[in-house]
């Protein structure tokens, strides 16, 4: 039975009722063993407390990982046609009511609801993609030189497996991640992001429902400095999936190669796009700041640099503000809204210290720049959606991760001088061209260190079948999503039988 236990607590607006939940352990709702609680706040209204979640220790994470070790070996004997089935029952369950989640996921990430609807689509298709995968050959037969030699190769879970996630898309990464994990039968524990513990309780919720066994997907939450070294370093986690920044990123990988775990990291983008003289610049301009913008640029694939070469320079940025400037600003839950809160006061202030950067390095704000005021805006964590220019290639600005709604642009001489500039950062996520002119395309395919390139595309925007990643500092391991998830999720076994024995 999901548990969402009442109590009094002293917030902002005086004495509230916050809902307080639990974590989901061995098919149990469980509080922490540390007895404390964090809240979840709505960054469209900080005096909008969500519910109080468990501050988890260690401990907890231990007996997390205790419970999904002791049901590997079950899970991994159940057919992967019945493990897709819990997945399909699971997209049944979201699409029966999917506008309940998306209202909670704009309510704590601050996401525009349409957005959300959207996000809640892509989990429904997840799970219903790796539901049928459940039903797809996995391993394959080879000849054998010897003909008494049934020679096959077949793929075998990892075991258990902790998931760490960010809290910009707290729906669809976990299920991106949970789905092929199951599937291919491994067993999980989640660590959601701090900041969108309520939408992973929901997603707890929905496997409570459709009957998942006890123990095979586990809930866990708390600060990932209190336990994220258990979620790594635990002798019975045999991976670990991670989405989020490239700092935190970086150590899980030494520290799970210290350990010889596998590991899967997708981190940080500081994604450009290029504008060739030939482009549709109004559709340019368009695709451009929707893809910077939207979400507030809190997207890991948001555009974050236009790369203009030649003398559209002047027409492309007009158009680029222009636009920006007729993007609406509020909460998520007004359809009209682009600009919606950014996830936190922190983030908020990070973004304002990097465009003031920008300006000491020389930029010159043509849009933005600052926060709206008003009655709207108090109440949350608003910025204003900025554009850069003038600002060196090699500025901190137009290199660094910003996550928020920051466009810089970037003069370049050529097109050749254009890609130097867009592969020019530490980053490689995703990157897009805008031109008529077939060999740029095809060059710019070839030569962009990008895991995702869109012709004519937003940067952001990606479809569930097809692998997702990045190159550089932006990803490492296995790709995620479509089929190529096995690679991951699975270890290959290549197995002899000599028949003339048996
Ligand atoms: P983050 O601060 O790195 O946090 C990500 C997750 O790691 C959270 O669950 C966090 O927990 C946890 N964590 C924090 N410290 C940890 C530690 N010492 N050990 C283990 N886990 C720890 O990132 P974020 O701010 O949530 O998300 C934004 C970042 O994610 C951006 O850089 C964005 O580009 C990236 N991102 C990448 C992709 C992609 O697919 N490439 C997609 C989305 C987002 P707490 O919340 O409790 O700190």
């Amino acid at each position: 039975m999901y548990v969402a236990k009442n109590s009094f607590t002293r917030y902002a607006k005086g004495f509230v009722m916050a809902e307080r939940y639990q974590n989901y352990v061995n098919g149990a709702w469980s509080d922490a063993s540390s007895g404390s609680v964090s809240t979840s706040t709505n960054p469209a209204d900080l005096s909008d407390v969500i519910g109080e979640f468990q501050a988890s220790t260690a401990g907890d994470v231990a007996a997390a990982i205790t419970a999904a070790h002791d049901v590997k070996e079950s899970w991994r004997r159940t057919s992967s046609l019945a493990r897709g089935g819990y997945l399909l029952k699971a997209a049944a369950y979201l699409e029966a009511n999917p506008e309940e989640f998306a209202q909670a996921l704009t309510r704590e990430c601050g996401k525009a609801i349409l957005e959300a609807r959207g996000e809640i689509g892509r989990a429904v298709a997840l799970l219903q993609y790796y539901g049928v995968e459940g039903s797809n050959p996995v391993g394959s037969v080879v000849p054998s030189v010897n003909p008494e030699i049934l020679l096959y190769t077949n793929r075998m879970p990892l075991g258990v497996v902790s998931l760490i996630t960010p809290w910009n898309f707290p729906f669809a990464i976990p299920i991106w991640k949970m789905a092929p994990a199951l599937v291919y039968g491994n067993t999980i524990v989640l660590k959601p992001a701090s900041a969108t513990p309520h939408v992973a309780t929901l997603i707890a919720k929905m496997w409570e429902a459709v009957d998942l066994p006890a123990g095979v997907f586990n809930l866990v939450t708390g600060s990932g400095s209190a336990v994220g070294n258990e979620l790594i370093t635990n002798d019975k986690v045999a991976a670990i999936s991670f989405t989020g920044s490239t700092r935190i990123g970086m150590n899980i990988a030494a520290e799970s190669a210290k350990r010889g775990k596998r590991y899967q990291l997708e981190m940080g983008g500081k994604n450009p796009v290029i504008v060739l003289p030939d482009a549709d610049l109004e559709q340019a301009a368009e695709i451009t700041v929707s893809g910077a913008m939207k979400f507030s640029g809190q997207k890991c694939t948001a555009t974050s640099r236009a790369i203009v070469v030649g003398n559209v320079m002047e027409e492309f940025t007009n158009l680029v503000v222009e636009k920006t400037n007729a993007l609406k600003i509020g909460a998520g839950a007004d359809p009209e809204s682009i600009i919606v809160p950014v996830i936190d006061q922190a983030s908020k202030d990070n973004i304002a210290s990097m465009i003031k950067r920008g300006v000491d390095d020389g930029g010159q704000i043509l849009a933005g720049g600052g926060v709206p005021s008003g009655a709207d805006y108090d109440k949350g964590t608003f910025v204003e959606p900025t554009v850069i220019n003038n600002v060196a290639a090699d500025a901190y600005v137009a290199c660094e991760e910003i996550f928020g709604p920051v466009l810089s642009i970037l003069p370049a001489g050529d097109a050749e001088n254009a890609l130097d500039i867009a592969n020019s950062v530490e980053y490689g996520l995703s990157a897009g061209i805008f031109t008529k002119d077939l060999n740029s395309v095809l060059d710019f395919a070839d030569r962009i260190e990008a895991g995702v390139v869109k012709i004519n595309g937003e940067t952001a925007g990606l479809e569930p079948q097809v692998p997702f990643g990045g190159m550089k500092a932006s990803s490492s391991g296995d790709r995620e999503q479509g089929k190529a998830a096995i690679e991951f999720f699975t270890q290959t076994k290549t197995i002899y039988v000599d028949r003339s024995a048996t």
